[in-house]
């Protein structure tokens, strides 16, 4: 049983060097890749690449339910996410490291919930990310302790005006977190978002200098800093409590219709 789950994005394939690889099966089909079980800073984890360990599968594509409920089946209780993500505010500089605190969906047509009836379920994203997580990651120097995320569905990049628009109301932009957050609510399971500023976007309004976003820079950028991310991540792993104080594992609680 792992009670830590980790969720790695672009660039993010490995963690564990000495894990064991375990194949799940769950009811909405097969999760994104193998699950590998390991320790980390002598802390048993659970860890799935998010597009594939080859990296094979779209953000549309990603079969988020499947990855909720194998990690659900491991014992999972929190999960540490990390996404590569484009800035929209000059503040969030390539390079640097964000905890969401909050997120707005743009996506279309994913299937976002575990209860499409009989049972009917309404949980609470107000706090979205897991509050008891989120104060302990933010004493261990992440550039920014908070920051709106905007999900788009992707696969491309955005255009200027999307980009404008979209830095009226979020900080970072990013083509993963949503549906993802919100399915490990109705399971009850933490989630705590990491996101990894590699590019800006579109560019930056009024500094032509800035251009817009490439992959290939999104790839170099994540490489450059995936063992700062590594030893956050491992640190984190030991301080995060095995007994939860937050409420995220009663989200159920009062959020059943009942007729
Ligand atoms: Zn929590």
């Amino acid at each position: 049983m792992a009670r830590i789950g980790i969720i790695g994005g672009s660039g993010f394939y490995s963690l564990l060097s000495d894990a064991e690889q375990v194949e799940v099966e769950t009811e909405y089909g097969r999760p994104s890749s193998e699950v590998s079980i390991g320790s980390i800073s002598g802390i048993e984890v659970a860890f799935l690449a998010r597009h594939g360990l080859k990296h094979t599968l779209p953000p549309h594509k990603v079969p988020c339910k499947a990855n909720i409920e194998a990690l659900a089946q491991l014992g999972v209780e929190r999960i540490i996410s990390t996404s590569a993500v484009g800035s929209l505010k000059a503040s969030y500089k390539p390079g640097e490291l964000a905890l969401f605190d909050q997120f707005v969906n743009t996506t279309h047509g994913r299937d976002d919930t575990f209860f499409h009836g009989p049972k009917v379920v309404h949980v609470s994203l107000a706090e979205p990310y897991c509050p008891e997580m989120r104060t302990i990651a933010s004493r261990h120097g992440f550039d920014h302790d908070s920051g709106t995320v905007v999900v788009v569905d992707g696969p491309r990049f955005s255009t200027k005006a999307e980009s404008r628009r979209y830095s009226a109301y979020a900080d970072m932009i990013n083509m993963t977190q949503y549906p993802e957050v919100a399915l490990a609510r109705e399971k009850g399971i933490c989630y705590l978002g990491i996101g990894m500023v590699t590019d800006y976007d579109a560019g930056l309004e009024g500094d032509p200098d800035v251009k817009p976003v490439s992959y290939d820079e999104v790839g170099r950028m994540f490489s450059s800093n995936v063992e700062r991310l590594k030893s956050l991540i491992s640190t984190l792993a030991h301080e995060i409590p095995e007994r939860r104080s937050c409420k995220c594992k009663d989200s159920l609680i009062g959020a059943e219709v009942k007729a």
